[in-house]
């Protein structure tokens, strides 16, 4: 049985104050609370077998293998991949990203088409800019509609037999609009185009399988599901890993080194130069054991329940509008009419609740509603209606106090 009130103890952190208030964290889709158990991990690893990997015949070194390895298995088992070197561990969402980018600049040539969402991070639009300007590519977007969703009927236009990649969020950060990626990943292999899934968002809300989906590479962030910073994941099918160029040189990625020809590691060390996060790959591990433990079905249920509750409560709110209001994640973007989505965000802070505000690293979304940027509230499993009841009174004493 689900127990909100058993799992909030296993977070520290929501024990705290702010302001001289109870803290109410609605900023998981900048970042997830860590549970102790993923603490624990952490100082497991620096207590006892902190050590370098993969080259060390000492106890220490193999312990940390074993459990960097492990948590690879983990992933791997998470995202149901066919192949454990088809999970390779990054830096985050971003750095999976710019390895595929900067991979596909020596195999695209000019006049190729790529194509992005208009409901994109940054992070997936700028590297492929970038890659256009590299290589004569071109960029097209699948412009979106008033309530969030993609014109997916333009999507279909735009796809022909010149375009040959394809990146697309599963769910939007800004909005937390879901996007309908079983067909954008089908609709795309028909003209023999890759798609890359921007998970980072989903991956809290959702447990993904790569091969149902038949996805050629998915990316997520460790920290965006209950796991640490500066570690994540990119999974990609095993030919196009093959395919693909190594994104940085050093160590651990080669097989033999000498002045005159190097030759590159087998999967999926070509791909992870350098010492890596090891610590974090392992703690990574420990948050997909945990958010497990809970069951995505009881994470999708409590997600939504709070969902409903608070579009319904802060609806009631006169001049509140909510952007993005069609199949969406547990996450509820808004602005007061007339005042600034800064201006309401300090003002919940002062009252003991963190939201995000700003543009959410999503400009052309901002501009798609000529706005600067809105107020977001994003949930996760661990929050309550009491919390929202909370953020609903201190929206209406921001509206008093700045109207
Ligand atoms: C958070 C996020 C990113 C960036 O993730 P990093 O961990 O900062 O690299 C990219 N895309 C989406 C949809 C996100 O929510």
């Amino acid at each position: 049985m689900f127990n909100v009130d058993k799992i909030r103890a296993d977070f520290p952190i929501l024990n705290r104050e702010v302001h001289g208030k109870k803290l109410v964290y609605f900023d998981n889709g900048a970042t997830s609370q860590t549970p102790q158990v993923v603490i624990d991990a952490i100082v497991d690893y620096y207590s006892n077998y902190n050590a370098n990997i993969h080259r060390g015949v000492h106890t220490l070194s193999q312990e940390a293998t074993d459990k960097y390895e492990e948590a690879r298995l983990k992933i791997q088992n998470h995202f149901n991949a066919k192949h454990s070197y088809e999970v390779i561990l990054t830096a985050g969402t971003t750095n999976s990203i710019n390895i595929v980018a900067s991979g596909f600049s020596s195999i695209l040539k000019e006049g190729d088409e790529i194509i992005v969402s208009a409901l994109e991070h940054h992070s997936n639009i700028v590297p492929w800019q970038m890659l256009c300007e590299k290589t004569g590519a071109v960029l097209k977007v699948i412009p979106m509609s008033e309530d969030g969703s993609l014109r997916m009927d333009v999507y279909h236009e735009l796809l022909n037999s010149k375009t040959k990649l394809v990146f697309c969020n599963h769910v939007s950060n800004a909005l937390g609009i879901i996007n309908p990626i079983e067909e954008i990943i089908h609709a795309a292999h028909k003209f023999e185009a890759y798609v890359l899934i921007d998970g980072a968002q989903a991956v809290p809300h959702i447990k993904p399988d790569v091969q149902e989906l038949d996805v050629d590479f998915y990316v997520a962030s460790a920290h965006k599901m209950c796991g640490p910073t500066g570690v994540g994941v990119l999974y990609g099918k095993e030919e196009l890993l093959k395919m693909l160029p190594p994104y940085q040189g050093g160590g651990e990625m080669i097989e033999t080194v000498t002045f005159e020809k190097t030759t590159y590691a087998g999967l999926p060390h070509k791909f992870e130069a350098g010492t890596p996060n090891i610590c974090g790959g392992i703690a990574f591990g420990a948050a997909i054991d945990y958010m497990n433990s809970i069951g995505f079905d009881a994470i999708a249920k409590q997600e939504n329940e709070l969902l409903a509750y608070g579009t319904q409560e802060l609806e009631k709110i006169e001049g509140l509008k909510i952007y993005g209001t069609t199949n969406k994640a547990s996450v509820i973007s808004f602005n007061l009419e007339e005042i600034h989505p800064y201006d309401v965000g300090s003002i919940l802070d002062k009252l003991g609740v963190a939201v995000r505000t700003g543009h959410h690293c999503a400009q052309p979304i901002m501009n798609f509603y000529s706005i600067p940027g809105t107020v977001r509230a994003s949930f996760a499993f661990y929050n309550t209606k009491e919390e929202i009841d909370i953020l609903v009174a201190a929206v209406k004493k921001a509206k008093m106090m700045l109207s």
